[in-house]
């Protein structure tokens, strides 16, 4: 059963304890897939492109339909964190036989890759616009606990470690700051002519996972790499969470 727990005078609502985690903390599971992660976020009220698990070509071409082209296919494996590094994502798929093709494809570079992966089967979701990349992340701290992260993606990250980091729990205004400290703000705002991104979207996907984690001790981190920010809302396009492993959680 989800728990909800009300939050004082927000007007809002958050999953404390999400029946994915506590079933994951009981089968002694730290990694999360990235449906499970997703599913997780989409009850907190994060927008996500939510999988769905296809464990057949035809079931995947049968989703592929009911989602809409394009779609996109990734290997489901709670043993494969890196999925494009094993050739387990494939984009862009505009119809049957490309969803046929893709399927085929993430199979066999994953078990070339990584031959000793369990495989779960390959999650189908929606292709997502294009948006500005921005990385959200959250780790355990040694003294400081929780803190959550913020940086632009792509290279700028990777090249110029463009992030800001607050400790959980973060006020209103961490959440603004933190977004605000970014030497790329202006890629955001609106840069030669491309439309300024909704930071209040993003300030919401910062105050919404800093509240799950604050009520949610077992979270080791939390990848969301890319969320794409849009002119209008955020979508996280990738995501993972890991859970401490039981004899650190105690
Ligand atoms: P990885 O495990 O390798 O990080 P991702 O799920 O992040 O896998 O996919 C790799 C890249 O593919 C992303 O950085 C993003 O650019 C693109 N991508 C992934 N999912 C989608 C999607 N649903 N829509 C559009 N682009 C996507
Ligand atoms: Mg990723």
């Amino acid at each position: 059963m989800i728990s909800v727990t009300p939050l004082s005078g927000k007007g809002s609502t958050v999953v404390a304890s999400h029946p994915i985690v506590e079933r994951a903390l009981q089968q002694g599971h730290t990694l999360l897939t990235e449906i499970e992660s997703k599913q997780v976020l989409h009850d907190l009220g994060i927008a996500t492109t939510q999988g769905q698990l296809a464990t057949s070509e035809d079931e995947a071409v049968r989703l592929a339909v009911a989602i809409g082209f394009p779609v996109v296919l990734k290997i489901a494996s709670p043993d494969i964190t890196h999925k494009s590094d094993v050739g387990g994502v494939q984009l862009n798929l505009h119809s049957a036989a490309d969803v046929r093709y893709a399927y085929r494809a993430i199979l066999q570079s994953t078990a070339v890759h990584a031959p000793d992966a369990r495989v779960e089967g390959v999650a189908v979701q929606a292709m997502a616009k294009p948006g500005v990349e921005v990385i959200i992340g959250m780790s355990q701290d040694a003294t400081f606990g929780p803190v959550l992260m913020f940086g632009l993606g792509g290279v700028l990250v990777e090249v110029l470690q463009d992030v800001a980091f607050r400790i959980v729990p973060l006020s209103q205004r961490d959440a603004a700051e933190m977004i605000r400290d970014l030497k790329g703000l202006p890629l955001l705002q609106g840069y030669r002519g491309t439309p300024a991104v909704d930071l209040d979207a993003l300030e919401r996907m910062l105050l919404t996972l800093s509240e799950f984690v604050a009520q949610t001790p077992a979270i080791q981190e939390i990848d969301l790499n890319p969320v794409y920010a849009y002119p209008e809302g955020a979508l996280a396009v990738d995501a993972r969470i890991i859970l401490a492993a039981p004899a650190a959680s105690a």
